[in-house]
């Protein structure tokens, strides 16, 4: 089954096809160069849909689409569907305003959550399949690790002490929130194949 994964960056598809070894008759594609639609969805899952549906209408096929960001308790869920534009500038910068941020937050107080939404649709639009799923933990006073990107070396797990910058990414890649909705993915996707056989 050939499906666009609704982005132009190599490096998210090597990561999507690693999470898919367990299902040779997915074939993951790039969406073309430039491709970078609008995120105007209010939430993980509309934006999602938005991707999933500016890749599908380009290339005329099925096509899958991700959309994650960190949600902080202490701040009313920001930056949430915003993380990656949470300010101007690198991940280090961002990372820098969220410890700004949370000065004054007391340990116990400064619980977060990764969210990472996935939708599926077919070549016309179709809605096949959405799911979100959320990795709980707690933001620390200090950046640890040198693993992942955005907001990894602030990210501590629950039930655990390191972050998960941290974490050797084949750990991270099966607890994390990408992990685990890429999982029930490919869970719907083997029920959907077993019903048509
Ligand atoms: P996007 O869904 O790839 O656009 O990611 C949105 C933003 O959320 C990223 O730029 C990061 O700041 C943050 N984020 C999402 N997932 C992770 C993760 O696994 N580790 C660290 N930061 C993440």
């Amino acid at each position: 089954m050939k499906v666009v994964l609704a982005t132009s960056n190599p490096g998210k598809l090597a990561e999507f096809k690693a999470l898919s070894t367990q299902a040779p008759d997915l074939d993951l594609i790039l969406a073309p160069p430039g491709f970078n639609p609008e995120e105007t969805g209010a939430t993980f899952i509309e934006n999602a849909l938005i991707k999933a549906r500016a890749a599908a209408a380009l290339c005329h096929l099925p096509a899958i689409a991700d959309d994650s960001g960190l949600t902080v308790e202490a701040m009313d869920g920001r930056p949430g569907i915003h993380s990656a534009r949470y300010c101007e500038g690198s991940d280090g910068d961002r990372r820098k305003k969220l410890l700004l941020e949370l000065k004054n937050v007391p340990a116990g107080k400064r619980q977060a959550a990764f969210v990472c939404a996935i939708a599926l649709v077919d070549s016309e639009g179709k809605v096949l399949f959405t799911c979100e799923e959320k990795w709980q933990g707690s933001i620390s006073t200090e950046e640890h690790g040198t693993h992942g990107f955005g907001f990894d070396s602030l990210f501590i797990p629950l039930n655990d002490s390191q972050t998960s910058a941290q974490l050797e990414p084949s750990v991270k890649n099966q607890r994390s929130h990408r992990g685990q909705a890429w999982s029930r993915f490919l869970n719907h996707l083997a029920t959907q194949i077993s019903r048509k056989a």
